[in-house]
């Protein structure tokens, strides 16, 4: 997963934008990590 592609990741949920959290990186991708719904679901990344 590209970072370029999490900045307009929505929510499955709800549609809202997600925020990305404890991201890791390698070679300018994001293996790793927690998005964050503004309502309130966690979704990770792995
Ligand atoms: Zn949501």
């Amino acid at each position: 997963m590209y970072a370029g592609i999490v900045e307009v990741m929505k929510c499955p949920q709800c549609g809202r934008e997600m925020n990305l959290e404890e991201a890791v990186e390698e070679n300018n991708e994001i293996i790793g990590g927690n998005l964050y719904c503004p309502r309130g679901e966690v979704w990770g990344i792995s």
